[in-house]
């Protein structure tokens, strides 16, 4: 993609005027337009976030119809929202840096973990041919698989059940993107990666803080990146040291 076709800024944006017979909806639907390009330029972009692809894949995406209708008009705040069932949909820039970090070309199935609202996935599915995504608490699984329909994302599959231990069934996988926070890598993970694939995993380290790291194989090693810390809700399951107890 050429640099023209990166967002315009806030002030340019807002030298467009409104016919004078739009609609508040439209109204509305302008300014979410407005909030998205405004995100990916000044939360992902001037942070460092350069994939072109990923990008696109954030603009392309309506957060707004991910969270709940009581939080519309924050859905573009630099955070992370609450979502029910206490859980979150990650905050725009921890989305965005996860996929890069899983190195996607668009030709690749892959796996995510923790579909909450099913927001990470949307995105995913523009940036890999196939997705998966498994999610352990059932009301959010089946109102995340009814938002992705609804909402036209076809190449994505939302599984329940508990996603510590892979989906094995469809594996071997090109990437596998955890979006909650791992006591340890699960094994599962490493046996079901394709030669080359990656792994994009938080998980916690001694101090209480959690690192995101990048597990990419090349046969039977793995070359592990450290990409930082981040904070996530934890990944719950028989194959995680956090066992499910409810
Ligand atoms: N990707 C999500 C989105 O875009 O809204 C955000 C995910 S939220 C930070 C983490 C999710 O991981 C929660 O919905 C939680 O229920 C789920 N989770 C935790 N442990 C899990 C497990 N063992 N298997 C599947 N999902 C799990």
């Amino acid at each position: 993609m050429q640099p023209t076709e990166l967002p315009r800024n806030r002030s340019q944006e807002s030298q467009v005027s409104q016919p004078p017979h739009q609609t508040s909806e439209q109204t509305q639907s302008d300014s979410l337009v407005r909030q998205r390009r405004a995100m990916v330029e000044e939360q992902l972009l001037r942070r460092g976030i350069t994939d072109q692809r990923v990008l696109q894949a954030m603009l392309s995406v309506p957060r707004e119809r991910f969270v709940p209708d009581e939080l519309v008009a924050v859905a573009y705040h630099d955070a992370a929202q609450v979502i029910g069932c206490d859980q979150t949909i990650s905050q725009p820039f921890t989305v965005a840096f996860m996929m890069a970090a899983a190195r996607l070309t668009g030709v690749e199935k892959v796996l995510e973990i923790g579909t909450g609202s099913g927001y990470g996935a949307a995105v995913l599915s523009r940036l890999a041919d196939r997705v998966y995504t498994v999610e352990r608490i059932e009301p959010l699984a089946e109102a995340a698989r009814q938002r992705l329909s609804r909402l036209g994302y076809r190449n994505v599959e939302v599984v329940s059940g508990d996603g510590t231990a892979g989906l094995a069934e469809y594996a071997p996988w090109d990437a596998i993107v955890v979006t909650a926070a791992a006591h340890e890598l699960p094994l599962a993970y490493k046996q079901q990666l394709a030669c080359g694939g990656r792994i994009v995993i938080p998980v916690d380290d001694p101090s209480g803080a959690q690192t995101m790291y990048r597990y990419t194989r090349d046969g039977d090693t793995f070359q592990i990146d450290d990409l930082g810390k981040f904070a996530f809700v934890p990944l719950i399951g028989e194959y995680s040291s956090l066992p499910d107890r409810r």
